[in-house]
C-alpha cells in the first residue's frame, strides 16, 4: 500500500463514506506565482516571544483569560498548524487544541503519518475570546504579531492555516477560506495551505474530503 493510501485508511475514520471515493479523483490546485514577503533572518526565539507574552495586556482579552496559550510542540518542526484562538478547555489548560476540535486536530495528524510531537501548534489570538466569540480586528492586530514572529523563528516547510481567521491574517485578505482552501501560498519561506478549522468540520462533516485533500497537498509539500 503506497504512503498515502496508508494515511488515507486512517482519515476514513471521521471520513463520511461518499467522500472517501470522491476524495482520490480531486487533482491539485496550482501553486501561487509570487512570494509575499521575503523570508527573514532572524535572531527571535520561541523562548524570547514567550517572555515578551508573559502577563500579557496589550488587548482586552486579558481580562478573562486564565492562562496565554502560546502554542506548543517540535521548535524544528517542518509543519505548522495555525489555529483561531483558545477555546475553554485550551484556556482553562494553558495548551492549543486540547478539546473537542482538538480531538479532531489530533486524528487529523496521525492520518497524515504524524505526532503531536512532531510538529508545532499556535493560534492568532493567544486569549480566549469570551463564550468563544471571533476574536475581534482590535485583538487580531495586537497579537498577531507574535503568531508571524513564531512562524519566523520556527521557519517551516508548510503552515496550514485552520479556518477564515488563519489564513486571512497570514495572508493579509479578505478572501473566503471557501475560495482559497487547498492553494498553495508562498509565505515568509514556508508554503502556506488554508483548510477548514477542525471546529468547522465538526459541524459540517461532509467538508471534511476536502480538508484531506488540502492535508495531502500539504503532506506532498513536506516531502519535496
Ligand atoms: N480552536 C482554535 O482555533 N485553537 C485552539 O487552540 C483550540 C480551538
Amino acid at each position: 500500500m503506497s504512503e498515502i493510501s496508508h494515511t488515507a485508511s486512517k482519515f476514513k475514520r471521521f471520513l463520511p463514506k461518499k467522500a472517501i471515493v470522491m476524495a482520490s479523483k480531486k487533482t491539485l490546485n496550482k501553486e501561487a506565482k509570487t512570494e509575499t514577503k521575503p523570508k527573514p533572518n532572524s535572531l527571535d526565539s520561541l523562548d524570547k516571544i514567550a517572555s515578551d507574552l508573559s502577563n500579557c495586556k496589550r488587548c482586552k482579552l486579558c481580562s478573562g483569560r486564565n492562562k496565554i496559550v502560546l502554542g506548543e510542540g517540535n521548535p524544528k518542526a517542518q509543519l505548522v498548524f495555525v489555529g483561531e484562538g483558545p477555546g475553554e478547555q485550551e484556556d482553562l489548560q494553558g495548551r492549543p487544541f486540547v478539546g473537542r476540535a482538538g480531538q479532531l486536530l489530533d486524528k487529523m495528524i496521525e492520518a497524515m503519518g504524524m505526532k503531536r510531537s512532531d510538529i508545532f501548534i499556535a493560534n492568532v489570538v493567544k486569549c480566549r475570546p469570551p463564550e468563544n466569540r471571533n476574536p475581534e480586528p482590535d485583538e487580531i492586530a495586537s497579537c498577531s504579531p507574535f503568531l508571524f514572529r513564531q512562524l519566523d523563528a520556527l521557519q517551516p516547510k508548510v503552515v496550514v492555516a485552520l479556518g477564515k481567521f488563519a489564513a486571512q491574517t497570514l495572508l493579509q485578505t479578505e478572501e473566503r477560506i471557501s475560495e482559497i482552501r487547498g492553494k498553495i501560498f508562498p509565505y515568509r519561506g514556508s508554503k502556506l495551505i488554508p483548510t477548514f478549522h477542525p471546529a468547522y468540520l465538526l459541524r459540517n462533516p461532509s467538508s471534511k474530503r476536502e480538508a484531506w485533500e488540502d492535508l495531502k497537498t500539504a503532506m506532498k509539500e513536506i516531502k519535496k
